[in-house]
């Protein structure tokens, strides 16, 4: 018999999942030395209730992995070999750089780009640091690659960001549409409490995508649809509720604006036009509207199918448009749920200072500039009265000379921007690149000029917000790998070589930046509001929810009463039309390419694929492709191949399945030097967040 030797835990460490936006509570057990040795799922927490996926039972794997960075690195010129440097050598080197480059040539001419994975208090810190000391406006997340659509279309429909439901919803919903989501692979966890809930009492499952995805197996309905036409099919939904008098005509006249504006749009998507360009056939169209509209509580969900678009923004709204058209926002089992991407996706949204100042205020508004200005101690004329340039923009930027200068933080482009060759060549014009990761061995590194080895999750102590806005906490376990130090440690010493760094002083801790936010969530009205929050009373509860008041209010789900945060206090009904303007197959690049997830990966694989299990279950690329097309075109199973689209070519093995409709590929996007050498990336005009999904190439044998 095989024997496995237990695992002599003794303590246990509590933190939270910093993989995907389901935010699950894990335990990290250390040993006696107090190395960490296993982890398992929380089973106090309600999110996760003790389960962990593949990526959350090994992630204490990664405290010494491999490529992990032990000391600053530097080098004049990018291409020579980087060189072992002391901390204050490689701070007061990038404090140099970016003043230089600031007072030649504007102090916009340096850019900071950070990422969903930082800690919520890291993000408020960075927030303060960049437009506090360094005063650059160009500054964003790579959340505009997952979740900029979201956050523009609630605030679009809403008048503010926050997703308005909850995990519980799935124990009270009667009918779920998914819209580009493939939650077993994406978020398993969350899938596992969908499935439960419909084992219990079964109800409808409708799977809108293009691909047969693990969830449309599972669906009762999966709707194939054309990539790029969700507007349509939507609409074509709408159509047949009020063609149906099936719309919640008391919700609409007490919480709504903007509804004959919604009417007039929809009455040109009717079902029988409607199925020509979306794919999907008039008669489920409009069995798909009755289920929905007639179910007593219905729920939509999405992930980067809609998000990734150039009309996300659109799909979003109109997303929300069916939920207010139903009655369906701020009910138990009646929503529209983001599914959020990164582990901390919405602590950014929330407090990071990237689109706007923190706690949901926006740089446009004087009396938020005012109030930010005040509490951090800065004259408000420091801040810019408009957003500067989103990820998507910056790299352009840098191309036109533009932006001379930039700052990545935990975050990777050379994997994860589409048209990366495009990346490449505007990294090698930068004048100075300082790349802050807990990987040496990140491939955008290749053109830093100086490298901050940063602190891996566990090695340092904050909170992330899930997609439910559950704030949850990680406790230091362990202590730093070599030299490296925590980000929010990277930023406090960066604020010390700036004239502002004593005029604006940064929290002295993580808790300190907590309580600061604390403070900035105070107020009448004020949804995002986390006043009654303790570290403490977060690990005893195992998440909470915001809002959560200092007399410990709180509410599971936003806009319950019906009252939005639009100036009126109705949402906003706005009629989205179909624009056909993506990318799309033709004859010289006769497939549509999809690409997404798998589960056994994360993002640009920087973590998982140095996680022994992670790797051995997923090695290496691979394209699905369906068996009529290989036959077609000579290919066999296994067989490698190049794929060709306007911008470059990768080559990669194919796997022959019907998941992929004949004119379809779908290639994992996680890989290095693959998919993302191919997408073209267009953006959408509202959330600037590219089309990963949407492009178009033709493939040949090697
Ligand atoms: Fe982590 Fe997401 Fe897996 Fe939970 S489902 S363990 S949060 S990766």
């Amino acid at each position: 018999p095989i024997v496995i030797p237990e695992k002599k835990v003794a303590n246990w460490s509590y933190a939270t999942c910093a993989y995907c936006s389901t935010g699950c509570s894990i335990e990290l057990g250390l040993d006696t030395q107090g190395k960490v040795i296993t982890s398992r799922g929380n089973a106090k927490a309600d999110v996760n209730r003790g389960k962990l996926c593949i990526k959350g039972l090994l992630e204490h794997e990664l405290f010494d992995s491999a490529g992990r960075g032990k000391e600053p690195l530097m080098r004049s010129r990018q291409h020579e070999p980087l060189a072992p440097a002391g901390w204050d050598q490689a701070l007061d080197t990038t404090a140099a750089a970016i003043k230089d480059i600031q007072e030649k040539y504007g102090r916009d001419a340096f850019a900071v780009v950070s990422t969903g994975q930082l800690l919520t208090e890291e993000f408020y810190t960075l927030g303060k640091l960049v437009r506090g000391c360094i005063g650059t406006n160009n500054y964003d997340g790579n959340t505009t690659l997952c979740m900029a659509s979201a956050v523009s279309g609630y605030k679009r429909s809403f008048g503010s960001d926050g997703a308005p439901g909850c995990y519980d919803d799935f124990e009270h919903t009667q009918c779920l549409m998914a819209l580009g989501s493939n939650l077993p692979e994406q978020h398993p966890v969350i899938y596992w409490r969908l499935k439960e809930a419909r084992e219990k009492r079964h109800f409808p499952l409708i799977v809108v995508d293009p691909r047969v995805t693990m969830f449309a197996q599972m669906a009762d309905i999966h709707l194939a649809i054309t990539p790029g036409t969700d507007c349509v099919l939507l609409n074509a939904i709408m159509y047949v509720i009020f063609d149906g008098g099936l719309e919640d005509k008391a919700y609409l006249e007490r919480h709504t604006q903007g509804l004959e504006e919604l009417k007039q749009t929809v009455l040109d998507y009717d079902p029988k036009t409607a199925q020509h360009v979306c794919g999907i056939d008039e008669d489920t169209i409009r069995n798909v509207a009755r289920l929905y509209a007639k179910a007593p509580a219905a729920m939509s969900i999405w992930t980067m199918g809609i998000n990734q678009s150039t009309h996300g923004s659109d799909g979003v709204v109109n997303i929300n448009n069916l939920n207010l058209v139903t009655g369906n926002i701020g009910k138990p089992g009646g929503t529209s749920l983001s599914i959020t991407g990164q582990c901390n996706a919405m602590g950014t949204r929330e407090w990071s200072s990237c689109s706007g100042l923190p706690g949901y205020r926006a740089l446009e508004n004087q009396a938020d500039r005012e109030l930010i200005a005040d509490f951090w101690g800065i004259d408000q004329a420091f801040f810019p009265a408009k957003r500067g340039l989103t990820e998507t923009d910056i790299f352009p930027a840098i191309e036109t000379g533009e932006i001379k200068g930039l700052w990545l933080v935990a975050t990777n482009p050379m994997t994860s921007m589409a048209n990366t060759s495009r990346i490449r060549k505007a990294l090698e014009k930068l004048e100075f690149l300082v790349v802050q990761d807990s990987y040496e061995d990140v491939e955008t590194n290749q053109y830093a000029h100086v490298y901050f080895p940063a602190s891996i999750w566990a090695e340092k102590e904050g909170c992330f917000t899930n997609t439910e806005r559950r704030v949850n906490l990680t406790r230091k376990a362990v202590a730093n790998y070599g030299d490296s130090q925590s980000d929010f440690w990277i930023f406090t010493q960066m604020a010390k070589r700036f004239t502002n760094g004593d005029r604006v002083p940064l929290p002295e801790t993580p808790e300190g930046a907590f309580e600061e936010m604390k403070a900035l969530s105070r107020g009448q009205g004020r949804i995002l509001d986390i006043t009654g929050m303790s570290y403490d009373k977060i690990e005893a509860a195992a998440g909470i929810q915001w809002p959560y008041r200092e007399d410990g209010s709180g509410e599971a789900r936003l806009y319950t009463d019906g009252k939005f945060q639009t100036d009126n206090g109705k949402a906003r009904l706005i009629g989205v039309k179909f624009y056909d303007n993506n990318e799309k197959p033709d004859r010289h690049y006769p497939f549509w390419l999809n690409s997404g997830r798998v589960v056994e990966h994360f993002h640009t694989r920087t973590r998982t694929g140095k996680i022994g299990n992670c790797n051995k279950f997923s090695p290496i690329p691979y394209m699905e492709m369906n068996p009529d097309t290989a036959k077609s075109l000579g290919i066999k199973h296994q067989q490698y191949v190049r794929v060709i689209s306007r911008r470059s070519d990768a080559v990669v093995m194919v796997q022959l399945t019907q998941r992929v409709a004949p004119d379809m590929v779908f290639i994992p996007f996680h890989f290095h030097d693959c998919v993302n050498r191919l997408t073209l990336g267009l953006l959408d005009p509202y959330s600037r967040q590219p089309a990963f999904k949407q492009c178009a190439v033709r493939i040949v044998p090697v």
